[in-house]
């Protein structure tokens, strides 16, 4: 047992999967369970299996190298690098694109396996991350159609991951009338029409999705948040994945820093309220493991002040409950904390089954 931890409780990874694809189904949704966020750990990505979900992305290969014996659909959702064309084809069965250059690349290598290659052309629609220009995709389309090793699988999108653009009908009606002018142009069906991430997921049952059948959802799965506007999808946990760090120091300290200042550690000034003594507990974790600014102690009692590499900062005056130094805290996190956790070879992972 070593600190800090993250406790993984697969019945609630279970719970919000059920939920989200109840919903997903009843509006003609297949989900892609995104696993990014806990590095596709394959005892988590096993849950998502045996509770229906029949495709899972993740944005590195490294992580999809861990599942090739699960039997799932493994789609690899950071566009490509050409410089790992072989191992994109050879585990992942479907990526995400945005280069011609690129697909010609995975065709080569397609080539070389004597495999067949899925893409799925991503399409800009205003969050300006990855995707083809509209005016370009039919062209490309067109093109990609006609290589040897390349399956046009279909087209997709992506919202609010750099501008935070929301999906709305407008975005909907685009990308359905776009699918059906590819299709025109290569004169068949396509089989996916990728709607975004957990952005997208409150659109369920509220608005007609029209061509979209494909939803990419992580956070949601994970930590029950949809990610427009941050609301708790009703029925999940939040709860699936608890941090629990220990308690190195407890002392009443000053709430204002005194003496001469300068930057923190991470070249920032901030600022601090005069609240006098307040009773103050140190974590022996930090944001070498953590994005602390996605950490929420469950004793409501607790208040973040701060973290550098190492340590986490509370504030402890208001809690009902009796810290001592050697003792644990308990953290929900956000998808940022998450991240960074499930990756840290710093933090111990637990699972409770
Ligand atoms: C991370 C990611 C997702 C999943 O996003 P969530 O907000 O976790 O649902 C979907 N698509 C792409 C391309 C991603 O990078």
């Amino acid at each position: 047992m070593s600190y800090p931890k993250i406790k993984i409780d697969l019945d609630k990874i279970k719970n919000n999967i059920n939920i989200i694809l109840k919903k997903a189904q009843e509006n003609n949704i297949d989900i892609m369970g995104v696993t990014k966020g806990f590095a596709c750990e394959p005892e988590i990505v096993k849950v998502f299996l045996e509770n229906g979900i029949k495709m899972v992305g993740d944005s590195r290969i490294i992580n999809l190298k861990k599942i090739q014996n699960l039997d799932l659909i493994k789609v690899l959702i950071r566009i490509p690098m050409i410089s790992t064309a072989l191992e994109v084809v050879k585990y992942s069965d479907i990526s995400l694109n945005s280069e011609i250059k690129t697909i010609e690349e995975l065709n080569k290598a397609g080539k070389k396996l004597n495999k067949t290659h899925g893409v799925i052309l991503m399409v800009e629609q205003g969050d300006l991350r990855e995707g083809f220009l509209p005016e370009e995709i039919l062209e490309v389309a067109y093109e990609v159609e006609k290589m040897e090793n390349i399956n046009l699988e279909g087209i997709g999108t992506n919202f609010t991951c750099v501008g935070g653009v929301i999906p709305d009908s407008n975005k909907i009606f685009q990308l359905s009338q776009l699918t059906e002018k590819v299709e025109e142009k290569i004169g068949r069906k396509l089989k996916i029409i990728s709607g975004g991430n957990s952005s997208s997921y409150h659109q369920l049952g509220e608005v007609d999705l029209k061509r979209i059948n494909n939803l990419r959802i992580g956070e949601g799965i994970l930590l029950g948040r949809e990610t427009a506007f941050g609301e708790n999808i009703l029925g999940t946990k939040d709860d699936g994945f608890i941090l629990e760090g220990e308690i190195i120091e407890i002392k009443e300290k000053e709430s204002v820093p005194y003496g001469r200042r300068g930057m923190d550690a991470f070249g920032k000034k901030p600022e601090f309220k005069d609240r006098g003594l307040r009773k103050r507990a140190i974590l022996a974790l930090g944001k070498q493991d953590f994005e602390c600014e996605s950490l929420y102690p469950i004793d409501k009692g607790v208040e973040i002040i701060g973290g550098s590499s190492d340590h986490l900062v509370v504030d402890i005056s208001d809690s009902k409950i009796n810290y001592e130094v050697g003792k644990t805290m308990e953290f929900k996190m956000g998808y940022g904390a998450l991240l960074r956790g499930m990756t840290s070879i710093y933090v111990d992972k637990e699972y409770k089954k």
